[in-house]
């Protein structure tokens, strides 16, 4: 089984070499087939990694912790900016603490999303992928704590906020470039380095909105209810966390056609 397991993955490594893009079945056995297609690449996040990653494939499989963190941070931002809406004009002291709960729920996605690209990016570099895990998880703690003390809380450090997301956002920059160094010649890389700069704009537009109060500040009270920056702020945070997790299965589908760490 792991012989036949392996020659797939070896399969899958010639297919990997060169740009011909692949999609894959599996038949009525659970065997992978390949099939040749040019179309585009988020079309090849395959069935497999697909099966994987909601359990079904349990064959040669990758760890998958690492999607369930990204996929729990993405919750957690998404239950946190809920509460903190829905709660938020309880009273003025739980007013504070819910624009607060708002802004960390997603720090924690930001710190979240990290995990799954560098871990399976450098699964063969562990010292490499505990120096940036380690890195960011300190620096998310460090964030979100701070998001949650009090005195920042209000519109004064708006500008100073916005920047803790960019700085930690951006501060991907630095594995993605190692990450560039190490496997250039493998277009998938490539192609989830080019969605996580999709991310990045998007994160950047949000962040954008936020900081200048578009379009409230060119005519005040008429978005009190809807198409406020904060809300368009929102729209933007989850449209890059879609964009990252189509990247995050791209390295995912990448990492799991390559040989153990060591093979030949
Ligand atoms: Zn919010």
């Amino acid at each position: 089984m792991r012989k036949k397991s392996r020659n797939i993955q070896v399969d899958q490594i010639q297919r990997a070499s060169t740009t011909v893009p692949s999609t894959r079945t599996l038949d009525e056995n659970r065997t992978l087939i390949f099939h040749v297609d040019d179309d585009s690449h988020i079309a090849h996040i395959t069935n497999r990694v697909l099966l994987d990653v909601v359990g079904y494939d349990d064959s040669d499989s990758i760890p998958r912790w690492p999607w369930f963190i990204f996929l729990a941070g993405a919750m957690g931002c998404l239950i946190c900016s809920s509460v903190s809406h829905l709660f938020a004009c309880h009273s003025k002291r739980f007013n504070y603490f819910f624009w607060r709960l708002d802004y960390a729920g997603i720090s924690l996605m930001i710190v979240c999303s990290f995990f799954a690209p560098i871990y399976y990016a450098f699964a063969c570099n562990p010292y490499s992928r505990l120096l940036y895990l380690s890195s960011i998880s300190f620096a998310g703690i460090l964030v979100i704590t701070t998001l949650l003390a009090p005195s920042l809380s209000t519109s004064r450090f708006r500008s100073f906020r916005a920047s803790l997301f960019l700085i930690m956002g951006f501060s991907g920059v630095i594995p993605a470039a190692h990450a560039v160094v190490l496997f250039r010649a493998h277009p998938q890389i490539l192609v989830a380095l080019g969605y996580e700069l999709v991310m990045g704009v998007l994160y950047g537009v949000g962040a954008g909105f936020y900081m200048s109060r578009v379009p409230e500040r060119w005519k005040p009270g008429a978005f009190d209810i809807a198409g406020q920056s904060h809300q368009i702020f929102h729209v933007f945070v989850v449209a890059g966390a879609l964009a990252h997790t189509a990247a995050t299965l791209i390295v995912m589908d990448w990492r799991q056609g390559l040989p153990d760490c060591g093979a030949s």
